[in-house]
């Protein structure tokens, strides 16, 4: 698959809609178009890493502020609280469809084994 047709870097283009909720130089936090709880966020780092294989240390730092930035939208989504889930699919077997690495947060419901 050629990077120019990868759907999450089209979203981070700008070249696909989506409901975004934060933006910054190093990532996007949009709304899941097949929402599986009531808060359903898919969080991407904009640069093209396949997966979280392809993250190197390089990458480490954005990684690392991604992840505070989920924490964050927890908190102001409501679902810091009560609880919340933070899921990334990797691989075939990880269940991962699309092939631009990206951070699922779940919450707003009590969450079952299978969500995510
Ligand atoms: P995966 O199974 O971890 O690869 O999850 C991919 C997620 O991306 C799924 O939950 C999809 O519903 C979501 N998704 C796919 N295309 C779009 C889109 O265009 N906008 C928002 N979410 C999307």
């Amino acid at each position: 698959m050629q990077i120019s047709d990868c759907i999450f870097c089209q979203i981070a283009q700008g070249k696909i809609p989506s409901e975004t909720v934060y933006e910054d130089d190093g990532l996007i936090a949009f709304k899941d178009i097949n929402p599986l709880a009531p808060v359903h966020l898919v969080v991407i780092p904009k640069i093209h890493l396949r997966s979280l294989n392809d993250v190197t240390p390089e990458n480490e730092p954005l990684i690392g502020h991604l992840l505070g930035v989920i924490r964050r939208l927890a908190e102001e989504l409501g679902v810091a609280e009560s609880g919340y889930r933070v899921v990334t699919n990797t691989g075939t077997d990880g269940g991962q469809v699309v092939g631009h690495l990206h951070f699922h947060l779940l919450g707003g419901q009590a969450l079952n084994a299978r969500i995510g």
